[in-house]
């Protein structure tokens, strides 16, 4: 887990309660060997201050760039888009998700909700819990691995994979065992 800043605890205990083993990473040493990243949820503009300023921001672009699996969520979502609309000061992603995405685009309204997602590969609906989420405009060349309503939230592309909503925070750990399983 990048453990800079927000939801990283909660995918832990997620990933431990399948058996996964962890670690926090919070120094680009901490990257050495890993099978996989997750990138949580938080504030990606925060997150991406704290990656620049750590030395985090080019090794981790570097490693998911040279494939190492990823399971972004929310801001995590945002930090790997191509392009973010209402980004603070010029924020940028890594791009390597060939994705638009909006922050905070579920409208001041609805800033958090819940709704059943349709997840591929998954029998039934998974409890979405979204938080202030990123609204995907365009999924590119990604392709889409979850929809709410008919609106993707959910994509992959190549060994990454980004969620809208906290499969960390819904109790259900099917998203992260597929993950898993997958590497
Ligand atoms: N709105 C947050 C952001 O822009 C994302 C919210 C979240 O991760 N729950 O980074």
């Amino acid at each position: 887990m990048l453990a800079l800043q927000g939801a990283f605890k909660e995918h832990e205990r997620a990933l431990q309660a399948i058996g996964a083993r962890t670690r926090l990473v919070r120094l680009p040493a901490e990257l050495d060997d890993l099978d996989a990243l997750v990138i949580p949820g938080g504030e990606s503009t925060t997150m991406t201050i704290l990656m620049e300023r750590m030395g985090l921001w080019e090794p981790v672009r570097k490693a998911l760039s040279e494939g190492l699996p990823a399971l972004a969520t929310c801001a995590g979502m945002i930090v790997l888009a191509r392009d973010i609309t209402d980004g603070v000061n010029g924020q940028h992603g890594f791009g390597l998700l060939d994705i638009a995405v909006r922050r905070n685009g579920y409208g001041r309204q609805v800033h958090s909700f819940e709704a059943p997602v349709r997840v591929e590969g998954l029998d039934h609906e998974f409890p979405g819990v979204f938080i202030r989420a990123p609204f995907v405009e365009d999924t590119g060349t990604a392709d889409v691995y979850a929809v709410q309503d008919d609106q993707p939230v959910g994509v992959r592309q190549g060994r990454l994979t980004a969620l809208c909503f906290h499969p960390e925070l819904s109790g259900d750990l099917r998203l992260h065992r597929e993950f898993v399983n997958a590497l």
